[in-house]
C-alpha cells in the first residue's frame, strides 16, 4: 500500500514562518504514526488557494484525516483558536465520506489550560474533533458536552462578571427553536462557527443562527456560512431592513437585535420577578413600550428602532409577568421596587403576591438609560394606585 501522504496548506508560510521549521519530520512522523500506525510518509506543500488555517491533510488507505495544528504563541485567547474553525469548515466540505478531524498541540508557550481554553477544547471535541496528543500537553482529559444546557452552564461559569468578553449567546425561543446569536466579525466569528457546529451535534431542536450586525461587517465568511446552512441551520442576518420590518409589523418586537442586547445586558433568560428559567416562556419586556415609541413625535425611524431594541429598555420576564406588566397591573418605581395595582380582587392580589420572589430589581440593572425609560413609561401611570409587594 502507498505510504500515507500529507498535503500541507500555505498558512505556515505567513509571517515568514517556514512550515519545515514548524512541522518538523519528527512531528509529521508522530502525527502519521498516531493516525495510521506507519512511520513513513510523503508530503506535498500546497501553495494554492487562500488562507485556510494551520491545516494538513493526511490521505491513507482511502481515508482522509484533517489535522489542525495549534499556534505556538498563545496571544489573545481567540488567536490561539483562530485557525481551527477554518479547518473544521474545510473538513465539513470534504466529499470523501471516510474522513475525520483532528487537533495536534505543538509545544505551546504559555498556559493552555485556562477556563476559556478548556471550554473551547470541549466545544471542539463536541464538534467531533479527535485530539491526537492531549495527554502530552493537558493535565485533564477533554470531555465533550452532553447537552446544550451543559454548554450554557459552563459558559456562564467562565463568564462570571466579565460579560463584556462574550460575543455569542445560546438560547431557546417559545417555539423550541434553539437560537445562537453571534457577532460575525473579527475573532468573534470563530467562536460563533464553533458553537454552531458543536451544538448541532447534541441538540434535538431545530436551529437558527442570528448574525448580529456591527458596523458594516455582519456576515460570516461564505464557506463557513455555507457549511452551517448545509446542516439545516437557518441563518438570519440582523440588519436595519429586518429591524424596520419587525418594528413596523408588531408591538411586541421579536427583534434579534433586542434579544441580543438583552442577553448582553442581563445574561441568560430568567424572569427577574419569579426566577423562572424555562427559556421557552421568557420574553423581553419593554419598559418604554413599542406602541408608545411608535407614537413619539420628532423621532426618526432609526432613532425609534434604537429605543425599541436597546438593552436598557427591557427586562426578562416570564409570560405571566410580562402580560401583567404590559397591562400595568405591575409597576416598577424609579428606584427599582416592584408594586402591584391596588383595588383589584383580593384573590387576584393574593395570587399575584404568591409568585413573586423578588420585589426589587438588581441594582446593576438600574442604569441611567433604564431609569430614563422607566420615566417615559411611568409618566402615564399614577404610583398612588399601586401597593408594595411584601415578600415573606
Ligand atoms: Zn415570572
Amino acid at each position: 500500500m502507498p505510504a500515507p501522504h500529507f498535503i500541507i496548506k500555505n498558512k505556515f508560510q505567513k509571517r515568514r514562518e517556514r512550515y519545515e521549521d514548524i512541522l518538523t519530520r519528527d512531528i509529521l512522523r508522530d502525527v502519521c504514526e498516531r493516525l495510521t500506525g506507519r512511520r513513513d510518509y510523503t508530503v506535498t506543500f500546497d501553495n494554492t488557494g487562500y488562507n485556510i488555517g494551520r491545516l494538513a491533510t493526511l490521505t491513507y488507505n482511502g481515508a482522509v484525516s484533517y489535522v489542525s495544528f495549534s499556534e505556538y504563541e498563545i496571544g489573545s485567547r481567540n488567536s490561539f483558536f483562530q485557525s481551527f474553525p477554518s479547518a473544521l469548515v474545510k473538513y465539513h466540505q470534504e466529499t470523501n465520506p471516510n474522513k475525520s478531524i483532528h487537533f495536534y498541540f505543538l509545544q505551546p508557550d504559555g498556559n493552555i489550560e485556562t477556563a476559556y481554553f478548556k471550554f473551547m477544547y470541549r466545544l471542539m471535541k463536541t464538534a467531533g474533533t479527535n485530539f491526537l496528543n492531549e495527554g502530552d500537553h493537558l493535565t485533564t482529559a477533554i470531555q465533550p458536552f452532553n447537552s446544550v444546557s451543559d454548554v450554557i452552564a459552563q459558559r456562564d461559569l467562565n463568564r462570571g462578571r466579565n460579560r463584556g468578553n462574550v460575543s455569542s449567546y445560546v438560547t431557546i425561543d417559545e417555539n423550541n427553536t434553539l437560537q445562537i446569536y453571534g457577532k460575525t466579525y473579527g475573532a468573534n466569528k470563530y467562536e460563533t462557527v464553533l458553537l454552531c457546529l458543536a451544538i448541532h451535534k447534541i441538540t434535538r431542536y431545530s436551529m437558527e443562527l442570528y448574525e448580529i450586525q456591527e458596523g458594516d461587517l455582519r456576515k460570516l465568511p461564505a464557506d463557513a456560512r455555507d457549511v452551517i446552512v448545509s446542516l439545516g441551520i437557518h441563518v438570519i442576518t440582523s440588519d436595519l431592513v429586518l429591524e424596520k420590518r419587525e418594528f413596523e409589523a408588531n408591538d411586541s418586537l421579536r427583534s434579534p437585535t433586542y434579544i441580543y442586547n438583552l442577553l448582553e445586558k442581563l445574561g441568560e433568560k430568567k424572569c427577574l420577578l419569579c426566577d423562572c428559567e424555562i427559556p421557552q416562556i421568557i420574553q423581553g419586556a419593554h419598559i418604554w413600550p413599542v406602541a408608545s415609541i411608535k407614537k413619539a413625535n420628532n423621532l426618526s425611524i432609526e432613532t425609534k428602532i434604537q429605543h425599541a431594541t436597546a438593552g436598557d429598555n427591557g427586562l426578562w420576564l416570564c409570560n405571566n409577568h410580562h402580560k401583567l406588566f404590559d397591562i400595568n397591573m405591575l409597576y416598577i418605581t424609579h428606584d427599582g421596587r416592584l408594586k402591584y395595582k391596588n383595588g383589584i380582587e383580593q384573590a387576584h392580589g393574593a395570587y399575584l403576591r404568591s409568585f413573586i420572589r423578588n420585589n426589587r430589581l438588581p441594582h446593576e440593572i438600574l442604569t441611567p438609560a433604564f431609569i430614563g425609560y422607566l420615566h417615559k413609561r411611568n409618566r402615564l401611570l399614577n404610583e398612588g394606585e399601586y401597593d408594595d409587594v411584601e415578600i415573606d
